[in-house]
Parts: C-alpha cells; structure tokens; sequence
C-alpha cells in the first residue's frame, strides 16, 4: 500500500545574504507577482522573502546540496564533481573553477527535511560503502529514487551518478560504474540512526 509522500521542504537559505541571481528558478517564478519594494533602490530585501528553489543547469533539477562557485553560478555539488574532472569551467558562464574547489565547497545550507511524525517509524535510507570503508548516505534524491526502484520490485537499475552510468545491483547488493564492473562496492538499506555514517555523498 502506498502511502503518499510528505512535502520534502527542501529549502536552503545562504549563509550570507546574497543576492538572488539570474537563474531558471527565477524563470518558473515570473507569473507570480514580483514582489514590491517600497523602499529606495539598494535596500536589502525583505528578509521574510523566500528564495525559490534553484535548478541546476546540469541535471535540470533542482538543486540537490547547492554550491555556488566563485562566479556566482550554482549546482548541485555532485553535478560539479562529475563536470570537474572533465572540464574544470562553469556550465553557465566558463570561468574556470579554481583547484581546490571540491575541497572547500561554498554549499548553500539546506534545512534538515522534515521528520516524520511522532508515531510513524523512522524511514529507511541507502547508503553506499566508502573507498575507504565505512558507509556513506546517498544524496536525498538519489537515496529516495533507490527506495522507490527497490519497492518496485527491481533487480537492478542503471543511474547516472557524477556524470557516470552505475548499475545499482539489489540482488548481489552492491552498486559499480557500468564501464569498470569489477570495483564494486556494497550498498546498505538502513535506518540513519543506527548507521555509523560518515557524511552524505561524500560530503563530510
Ligand atoms: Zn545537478
Ligand atoms: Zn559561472
């Protein structure tokens, strides 16, 4: 029996209040009403005003644990970790983005989800065994699409994770890079709170 979804509620609010830039979120919002400021230009904006969300000009969905590069452009972490190693520029504008950004990423905070009401039991998450060891969340997107393939009933699907085609494997419980099969690595289907996690999507 399918129980229908909870609103996600992924907002993120930016550490610093930075301006609104012009991205598609903006697009998907011009039929609502601007809203009106009274006050002279340059005023800050009201801070009761929700930034909408954001899509990602890689994935063309919304952002998933946003990084904003030095140029202002934002994508979804994962997004820019898959471009990186290939073209190490931004997909909007092409300034190259510096060595040493996947170290020291400027992620947009994201609210933690809503839990679940009191009385429901805990939701199961997926993870996947790190290079090193120990277990990693997959991103929220990812984690839920997992789920939904898994209670669908299939063996296996195939998923483009940082640019690359996977082969999630449910049957023998591991996940591979379709183009090297052989370094596979576990995946977990558990409770987050009775996993030792070491971060989300390789973000620590
Ligand atoms: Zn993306
Ligand atoms: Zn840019």
């Amino acid at each position: 029996m399918a129980e229908s979804l909870p609103p996600s509620g992924h907002r993120y609010s930016t550490r610093r209040n930075t301006r609104k830039r012009s991205l598609e979120a903006d697009e998907a919002q011009k039929d609502q009403p601007a809203e009106k400021t009274a006050g002279k230009e340059g005023e800050e904006e009201p801070s009761t005003s929700k930034p909408g969300e954001i899509d990602c000009a890689i994935c063309l969905q919304s952002c998933v644990h946003p990084a904003r590069l030095p140029c202002g452009h934002i994508f979804c972490f994962l997004c820019l970790k898959g471009v990186f190693r290939s073209c190490a520029k931004c997909a909007m504008c092409r300034r190259p983005i510096p060595r040493n950004y996947l170290e020291t990423p400027d992620l947009l905070e994201i609210p933690m989800p809503a839990s679940a009401p009191s009385g429901d039991e805990e939701e199961f998450h997926w993870f996947y065994e790190g290079r090193h060891g120990g277990w990693w969340q997959y991103e929220e997107r990812m984690s839920r699409e997992l789920e939904e393939q898994h209670k669908s009933g299939s063996d296996k699907f195939e998923t483009i994770i940082c640019g690359h085609l996977y082969t999630i494997d449910f049957a023998n419980h591991v996940q591979f890079r379709n183009d090297c099969p052989f370094h596979a690595r576990r995946i977990l289907r558990q409770r987050p709170s009775l996993v030792e996690k070491r971060g989300v999507a390789g973000i620590k």
